[in-house]
């Protein structure tokens, strides 16, 4: 199929070709045509797929050729739940709206001057890319009217519900037309996300395109186990020293250790950033530049911060905290393997943390392949606890062609390695503070 067959207007198709896409990815085939076809959609597809666009164009679509009346509001309307993704998602509706003549988009996120939106908002916008806690800031002040709107798009559903955006989306929505087209796209679309469809939705078409695992087929998952603290940072070191790697984002738990171990990075001579809520938004959007620039070669991160980058350079994701929501792992893990390209992701294990894999591995039904690096295998576990009969497999260097750092992982039988069996009791770091949750 290429995009010519999917019924878009000829300003986008130029677009798309100034792109270099050639064929539409499987949510981009699905999605496109019912959304062209006036049917709300439910589709369930995961960041990497394409879907930004499976969303942008049949939107930009329903703009072109019609001028908005003086005094109108936005008549596309996308909710992201992080601010990252929403300036994302603006770039890729200025990219493939080039060709749409006068066309004016804003981004309405927290950590963002309040009154430069407001000026913003003051002439004709046709496309509003809004976290939910800004947007409805600006609608309780009469800022911004939603009754133009004909397109909403809830981008990452399932993310905004787990930031409590619920009661926002709610009131938001309350302010858009009920005839109104709604585009609603989740990682999952069960349980609350499908509350929330039924609530929004007017018998939307269920796209449901990829599995995970197919999602994830250009990315190689590692496991490595860490003794402790001072464990998980020599691995870390030596991976970054890595000659495979080009760029890294590197996930903690908290803010706090984000910061500690951009800073300890950089006394070793990483060129690392720290990227996380606590930072001004301008300081967050300087870090992002410089990361696509190239300038940044290690990441520093936390969940939410991360999501939406979406950054070709980015050959290795690194959980140095494995992340406390299986759900997580599939946003941090895509931030490699961008657009069919190959990608590795390595998730270290502390010794409490054996039971944060085994969920992520239960939730993505992938099993993380265990690596070490010659001179750095963690100690032996003890014999007690079995490993499970489906064992992962074991295999040796590195993988990918990558030489250097990976060797085969320790054979149980031979004294080696138990994931399940860490000796309890030798503390990993307790990371004290909040997660970082917060977007507005
Ligand atoms: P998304 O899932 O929207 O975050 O998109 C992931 C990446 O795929 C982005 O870098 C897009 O620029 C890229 N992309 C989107 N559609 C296509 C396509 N049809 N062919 C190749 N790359 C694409």
């Amino acid at each position: 199929m290429t995009f010519q067959s999917l019924g878009l207007a000829d300003d986008l198709l130029k677009a798309i070709e100034q792109t270099g896409y050639t064929i539409p990815t499987a949510v981009q085939m699905q999605a496109i045509p019912a959304a062209l076809a006036g049917s709300d959609l439910l589709v369930s597809s995961r960041t990497g797929s394409g879907k930004t666009a499976a969303f942008t164009l049949p939107s930009l679509h329903k703009l072109i050729d019609r001028r908005m009346a003086p005094g109108s509001g936005p008549r596309v309307l996308v909710l992201t739940p992080t601010r990252e993704l929403a300036q994302q998602v603006e770039k890729a509706v200025q990219t493939y709206g080039k060709a749409v003549r006068g066309l004016n988009t804003a981004c309405l996120v927290g950590g963002a001057p309040f009154f430069a939106q407001v000026k913003l908002l003051q002439r004709p916008v046709d496309v509003v890319v809004a976290t939910p806690g800004r947007l409805l800031d600006h609608l309780n002040r009469r800022k911004i009217k939603l009754s133009d709107v004909e397109v909403l798009i809830l981008d990452e559903a399932d993310g905004m519900l787990d930031m409590g955006f619920a009661e926002d989306i709610d009131a938001i929505v309350a302010a858009t037309p009920a005839k109104r087209l709604t585009l609603l796209f989740s990682a999952t679309l069960d349980g609350v996300v499908g509350k929330l469809a039924e609530r929004l939705t007017r018998s939307p078409v269920r796209i449901e395109v990829e599995t995970a695992q197919e999602d994830r087929g250009q990315i190689e998952q590692r496991l490595m186990f860490a003794d402790d603290l001072g464990h998980k940072n020599r691995l870390l070191e030596a991976l970054l020293g890595h000659d495979g790697l080009q760029q890294a984002v590197v996930f903690t738990s908290t803010k706090r250790s984000a910061d500690e171990l951009s800073l300890s990075l950089q006394e070793k001579g990483f060129s690392a950033a720290a990227l996380h809520g606590d930072m001004h938004q301008t300081q967050r959007n300087r870090t992002l530049d410089r990361l696509r620039q190239g300038r940044i070669g290690v990441l520093v991160a936390t969940d939410v911060a991360a999501r939406g980058i979406d950054v070709a350079g980015i050959s290795h994701v690194i959980n140095f905290d494995p992340p406390r929501q299986a759900e997580d792992y599939v946003h941090r893990i895509g931030r490699t393997g961008r657009a069919g390209r190959e990608g590795i992701a390595i998730t270290f294990s502390g010794p409490r943390e054996t039971g944060l894999i085994r969920a992520i591995e239960r939730f993505t039904g992938d099993r993380l392949e265990v690596h070490t690096i010659a001179g750095m295998e963690p100690s032996p576990r003890k014999p007690s606890s079995p490993r499970p009969a489906s064992a992962p497999r074991r295999f040796g260097n590195g993988g990918g062609g990558n030489s250097g750092y990976g060797r085969p992982a320790g054979d149980r039988s031979a004294g080696g390695y138990n994931r399940d069996g860490h000796p309890a009791g030798r503390g990993d770091r307790a990371h004290g503070d909040r997660r970082d949750r917060g977007t507005r």
